[in-house]
């Protein structure tokens, strides 16, 4: 069965022998049964249109999409069928990168606008970094005031002398949590703890180990100054920042980070080897462990559940209940955790990270990436909840050039989560595909053209080189060694 829908339904039936003519959208009647699952609804078309089942809000939503791609396929001549449809994953995600780059809460809603459109259910959305914070919290004004301007940008070849700023305020917040919750897509917000702090710690220079003024960086990299986990004063900071951001995100989850943070700083710092010796710590990542735990017991109390990336593992003292987002290939601490009950959500770099060019990461490579191990036994296979594409920012600074990254792969990444493996097919995804994307032109946003999707190894070669030339300068280089 090849109907122009992406992601593939589960099951659909139809034989194309009798058409409806009108309007679907228009023609449409909704019926609630408590028998179906959250994200689960049918569909039957017939003489009078469209009537939808489900449970409640989401399912209607999921319907509405589908009926909406099949209004734009088919407008006028839309097949008599039914479909019986659930997602495969409940954790169906894309991730925003706003601290290296800035995007207003318009072009957002525009991606948003896609991502719905493809069943996705997660936006989690990366505000604060090295270069730049970009959440307004009432308490600590300086964050923004201070740690949402860098001085200049200097991102691999792209240079730009002028000043860099920009911040949400928690209004603006607000108004995408709610513009997405009318979608069925839950936001969840990410800080990140200990590293990727430059921005917060040139607000706030106590939090960090040596108390030193840093800059909000100006290029990309992994930076030593971190986040001091020995110090009280850094807990309370947290606490209060999540505090306000509770009040802002009604999410479940919240992303607390946890990547690419080298332990330099604390290998030299007082209060640090203090909380080691207070708690019996082998080593720092078990420091980084404690931090996460007692960070995640704070969001417990508060009825929230902790997202943290997979480095946070490396201290093997990671509390069971925090999901861990993967984003390393064939990471076997991540298949170890899922075999011993721990929540996985995947986002393997080399497949799924839409800032890499089609060249290196093409379409047909994110289709066909298998979220869930081989070797994880059929009982712990659910551990695997889900799927996330991050689009990281440091080389993407508009959103058409987002948008264009982002489509086709993201609408392949949602097939992925949502269509189960056995009703996956690589060639009818394309074919679907090249239908239901222009209707990302009614979005105001740009995709790749379907030729440039998978584009040959000649091609390839010149995208990756290119790729690997424009990403490092003198400065990116220097800043290791600092
Ligand atoms: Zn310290």
């Amino acid at each position: 069965m090849n109907i122009n829908l992406v992601p593939m339904p589960n099951e659909i039936y139809t034989d194309y022998k009798l058409f409806f003519r009108k309007n679907i959208l228009e023609n449409s009647i909704v019926e609630y049964d408590s028998k179906y699952s959250a994200e689960e609804y049918s569909i039957t078309i017939d003489e009078k249109g469209a009537k939808i089942k489900c449970s409640g809000k989401a399912g209607e939503n999921f319907a509405y999409q589908t009926l909406k791609q099949l209004e734009f396929s088919y407008s006028g001549n839309i097949p008599y069928l039914t479909i019986n449809d659930k997602p495969a994953f409940s954790y169906r995600g894309f991730m925003i990168d706003c601290a290296r780059h800035f995007f207003s809460v318009s072009n957002l809603k525009k991606m948003i606008d896609c991502a719905a459109l493809f069943k996705l259910n997660k936006f989690h959305w990366h505000l604060v970094d090295d270069q730049g914070w970009r959440m307004e919290i009432k308490k600590y004004p300086l964050l923004t005031e201070k740690g949402s301007v860098r001085a200049y940008s200097n991102f691999g070849r792209d240079y730009d002398s002028n000043p860099y700023e920009g911040f949400y305020t928690q209004n603006q917040m607000k108004d995408i949590v709610e513009y997405c919750r009318k979608k069925s897509i839950d936001v969840i917000p990410e800080i990140e703890i200990p590293g990727h702090v430059s921005a917060c710690l040139h607000a706030y220079p106590n939090l960090s180990c040596t108390d030193k003024e840093i800059p909000v960086r100006t290029h990309a990299g992994i930076f030593r100054d971190i986040l001091c986990a020995g110090k009280e004063e850094v807990y309370e900071f947290l606490f209060n920042v999540l505090e306000e951001m509770s009040s802002i995100f009604p999410c479940e989850y919240v992303h607390i980070g946890g990547d690419e943070a080298p332990k330099d700083r604390w290998e030299e710092c007082p209060h640090c080897s203090k909380k080691m010796e207070s708690l019996n710590l082998m080593n720092y990542e078990q420091l980084q462990g404690y931090m996460t735990n007692r960070i995640y017991g704070y969001l417990q109390k508060k009825g929230k559940k902790a997202i943290a990336w997979n480095e946070s593992l490396r201290g093997k003292n990671l509390e069971k209940g925090i999901t861990v987002q993967n984003w390393r290939e064939k990471n076997d601490e991540c298949s170890i955790r899922a075999s011993e009950g721990g929540k996985i959500i995947v986002s393997d770099f080399f497949h799924y990270y839409l800032d890499y060019p089609l060249g290196m990461t093409p379409l047909k490579k994110t289709y066909m990436y298998e979220p869930i191990p081989s070797a994880l036994a059929e009982n712990m296979k659910k551990n695997i909840i889900g799927v996330e594409a991050p689009i990281w920012t440091e080389f993407i600074n508009d959103i058409d050039k987002m948008s264009m990254m982002s489509f086709p792969r993201l609408a392949a990444v949602a097939e992925t989560g949502w269509t189960y493996k056995k009703n996956k097919d690589y060639k009818g995804f394309t074919h679907r595909l090249s239908y239901v994307i222009r209707m990302i032109e009614k979005t105001g946003l740009k995709y790749t053209d379907a030729s440039q999707w998978d584009p040959g190894f000649f091609k390839s070669v010149v995208q990756v080189i290119k790729f690997a030339y424009n990403m490092y300068n003198k400065e990116t280089l220097k800043s290791r060694k600092d």
